[in-house]
């Protein structure tokens, strides 16, 4: 009993440290050593199986089991060797060395003998035996065999404790340990050899695998996991300090980096150039062609910078954007080259490539700003679609230098009151009083002068700070209305205005209602001025944020409007109170009819609509005559008033120089005639045609082609069309009509007259007598001449039809 006591407690101890081991098939089924290792345990598992039951059935006499027992004891024993040569061998990697072959070789026959004696023992007792007593004797084939695994062992022992010795570190220790294991085996063995009936054999595997298990398995263990956090930690700062995607160093390192390359290039006589590079329709690209192929794209870049420039020279900043560090000299041609080789690799569908240049030569920022303002040369090429690159110039400078001082200095601004409000006066065309006023704002600025809101605004919109000064200067209105009201003056309607990149701020409906209804002042008098443009960005939003101050009664005008953009199609679903025609209208006035023309049409399509309209930029007495014929209801511009702070227009006011403020009770009536077309008499007729009845709704005016004998009336107006229906009885739908199909008599006599005109001097004012013994008095006038088919065209006009002479 003391014999399979020994062996269950070794049997228990192998199976807790080895479980992993013992467990473990994937580990095992890729490396060598592992793989051999567990096949060891799992023989030196059954050979510690046989040995419990050994000692049991040997202490209970059960000989023929004892010897099948054996039997297999030793064919463990057999296997166990085989797979420690085997596992000696892949543990130490070492390539065919002689000790190697010898060691293969000897497990092979240590095995092969076995096996061979365990077979013969059945017949003849050459490995064990038992006697009548039931006593195990021990013959000479096992003495044989437990000298040939001394020797393997000892063989081994030496081979791994050389291979030791030229070995450092952590695997000197492994390597002893393994040395160690086969020389206390070689030990163990012999002492098994010398007493048979102790379990010394048990003891000798428990002991190899216990300090295998300890100083090479949990040291393989250890070291494993240091490589892990190694690795892991690695990932971690790489992840800081180089691109993951493209391998090229992150912005935070490649800005560490440029300090000493700067320094180095500056030595070497070389000129420091910053490079900002970015992709032109990289959207659209990964729109189209999915992120992976973006990313793709990205890494392709990558290699094209880093083949140009070198891997330590070039940075991703993030999205499509790159850095590049280097020397100015020749610059040009390795852009020209490189955007060659982009089109060659990737075509010409491919984005463009943009580069914006800053070189040291305005002055020598720190890397991370010299590569902003790399970023602004490329931003000045924004929109381009052919790879191209652009030098940061002393424009830029002075532009971005402007930009940081007023990003920078506009809370002081506001605070200090360099930012003031200025107003101009909107006159109302018909009584040509005041009716609204424009808050404008002006930045005066203790160091630079005088700012225009052309200056400062876009760049207050860029950095999304133009909130601030659009609540300042609403701010600063309400002040003016409650200063105005004391005085006893009327108030009139004041616009502010209000940028795209206010709705991004803030809710700016709610921070305005919420201002004017701290004043205690009506909504109405409020009005927000919003540009077309801004219309265009965004619509459903900004039809909601339109749609939400007027349902709380404020008026919404349309400022700008002419200035691009689809302003009609605008119109068509945007509710507004008024629209301001931009001042370029006023700009073109003299030069360009066109301009003229589009504007009474527009003119026309807002009064159609029941908008209201303001012109900006008045500037003469005529543009005042003509846009009040045309119906524009009210007036902007320096021939009224320039803009004035507010001091200027109480002095004005009372000095009266000022336009007088119209009363707001008369708003109502004046704006009802102002919006009357004087062209349009059917505005006035409405439904009392009959009283009209003589009158047309306008002056009745034709195009005719004349064509030998053949008379055609291209175009018309309505009452043209009127005129001939009523008095000749002619409907105007045919194309052509020939001059002898016209009705006999006055109106075949005006198509004579009008043939007539043509031949002689182009121009005429002719009567015709009708049939009633009215007479139409009418002019026409030749106005071209196809040459090719001898067709010529006549206006007429019908300048009045009254009773005969
Ligand atoms: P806007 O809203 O179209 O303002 C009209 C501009 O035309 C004003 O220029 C005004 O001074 C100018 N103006 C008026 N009458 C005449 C004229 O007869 N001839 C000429 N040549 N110009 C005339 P200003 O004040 O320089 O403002 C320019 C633009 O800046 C404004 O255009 C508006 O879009 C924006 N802006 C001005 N103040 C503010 C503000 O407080 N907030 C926001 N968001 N934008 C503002
Ligand atoms: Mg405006
Ligand atoms: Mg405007």
């Amino acid at each position: 009993m003391t014999y399979s006591s020994a062996g269950v407690l070794a049997l228990i101890v192998h199976l807790i440290i080895n479980h992993d081991v013992l467990r473990s098939r994937r580990g095992a089924a890729v490396i060598p050593a592992q793989r051999t290792y567990r096949r060891f345990l799992l023989a030196v598992t059954v050979y510690f199986v046989t040995d419990i039951f050994w000692g049991v059935l040997y202490e209970h006499g059960l000989i023929r089991l004892t010897f099948v027992d054996t039997a297999v004891y030793f064919t463990a024993m057999a296997f166990s060797i085989l797979f420690w040569t085997h596992f000696v061998i892949d543990y130490l990697k070492e390539k065919n060395n002689s000790f190697r072959r010898i060691l293969t070789l000897s497990g092979w026959l240590i095995f092969a003998f076995q096996m061979f004696f365990v077979v013969i023992n059945f017949f003849l007792p050459i490995l064990y035996s038992f006697n009548e007593n039931g006593v195990y004797h021990a013959e000479a084939a096992r003495y044989v065999t437990l000298a040939a695994q001394i020797l393997m062992f000892l063989l081994s022992a030496v081979y791994v404790l050389v291979i030791a010795a030229r070995s450092s570190g952590t695997m000197r220790l492994r390597n002893r340990t393994v040395g160690l294991a086969s020389l206390a085996m070689a030990g163990f063995i012999t002492a098994q050899a010398l007493y048979p009936l102790l379990p010394l054999y048990a003891i000798g595997c428990l002991f190899s695998s216990c300090v295998m298990h300890s100083f090479v398995l949990e040291n393989e263990k250890e070291e494993y996991r240091e490589e892990l956090e190694d690795r892991l930690q690695d990932n971690i700062l790489k992840g800081n300090y180089y691109d993951l995607l493209t391998g090229l160093p992150g912005m935070t390192y490649f800005f560490e980096l440029l300090v000493n390359k700067r320094t180095q290039l500056l030595e070497a006589g070389g000129k420091p150039a910053f490079l900002f590079f970015n992709l032109s329709g990289m959207k659209f690209y990964n729109q189209s062609l999915g992120f992976a192929a973006g990313d793709r794209l990205l890494r392709s870049l990558a290699e094209l910078l880093i083949s140009s420039f070198g891997v330590d020279n070039c940075s991703r900043l993030g999205q499509d954007h790159f850095a590049v560090f280097t020397d100015d000299a020749g610059l040009e041609g390795v852009l020209e080259q490189l955007f060659r080789e982009w089109e060659k690799r990737c075509g010409r569908e491919c984005p463009a490539i943009l580069v914006g240049i800053y070189s040291d030569e305005i002055e020598a920022p720190d890397p991370s700003t010299a590569c902003d303002l790399a970023k602004i040369a490329c931003d000045a090429i924004r929109g381009t679609y052919v790879s191209s690159y652009r030098r940061f110039d002393a424009n830029m400078y002075v532009s971005v230098q402007k930009q940081q001082y007023i990003i920078g200095h506009l809370d002081q601004a506001i605070e200090e009151k360099w930012i003031q409000v200025y107003y101009q006066p909107i006159v109302r065309a018909t009584n040509r009083r005041v009716c609204d006023e424009e808050a404008l704002a002006r930045w005066i600025d203790p160091e630079r002068g005088v700012l225009s809101p052309a200056e400062f605004i876009p760049i207050l919109e860029n950095a999304k700070l133009i909130y601030k000064l659009d609540l300042f200067v609403l701010e600063q209105v309400l002040e003016k209305m409650q200063l105005m009201e004391e005085a006893g003056l009327y108030l009139v309607p004041q616009s502010v205005n209000l940028s795209r990149s206010d709705f991004d701020s803030c809710d700016m409906v709610q921070e305005i209602l919420q201002r004017v209804d701290a004043s205690g002042l009506p909504h109405h008098l409020f009005t927000i001025e919003i540009t077309e443009s801004v219309i265009g960005s965004d619509f459903d939003f900004i039809k909601e944020q339109i749609d939400r101050f007027r349902s709380l009664g404020f008026p919404v005008w349309m400022d700008d409007f002419g200035s691009g953009y689809s302003s009609l199609d605008v119109l068509q679903s945007i509710q507004v109170d008024l629209i301001k025609f931009d001042m370029r209208f006023m700009q073109q006035f003299d030069n360009e009819e066109k301009s003229r023309i589009i504007l009474t049409e527009l003119m026309k399509m807002a009064i159609g609509l029941g908008i209201d309209t303001v012109c900006e930029g008045v500037e003469r007495e005529d543009q005042v005559g003509f846009l009040r014929e045309i119906g524009c209801s009210k007036l902007q511009g320096y021939y009224f008033s320039k803009p004035n702070p507010l001091d200027e227009v109480l002095r004005r006011y009372e000095t009266g120089t000022q336009i007088g403020f119209e009363n707001p009770a008369e708003s109502g009536y004046y704006d009802a005639i102002g919006k009357i077309n004087l062209y349009d008499l059917a505005v006035v007729a409405q439904d009392n045609t009959e009283d009209l009845k003589d009158y047309f709704s306008a002056i009745p005016m034709a195009i005719v082609e004349i064509c030998g004998e053949r008379l055609k009336f291209t175009r018309s107006n309505q009452a043209y069309r009127d005129f001939m229906e009523r008095y000749f009885g002619i409907r105007l739908a045919r194309l052509w009509e020939e001059a002898e199909n016209l009705p006999e008599g006055h109106g075949k006599e005006f198509a004579l007259l009008l043939q007539k005109c043509c031949e002689e001097n182009g121009r005429a004012i002719f009567d015709l007598t009708l049939p009633s013994g009215e007479s139409v008095h009418s002019f026409a006038r030749r106005v071209a001449e196809n040459d090719l088919t001898g067709t010529v065209a006549v206006a007429v006009v019908v300048l009045a039809v009254g009773a005969g002479k």
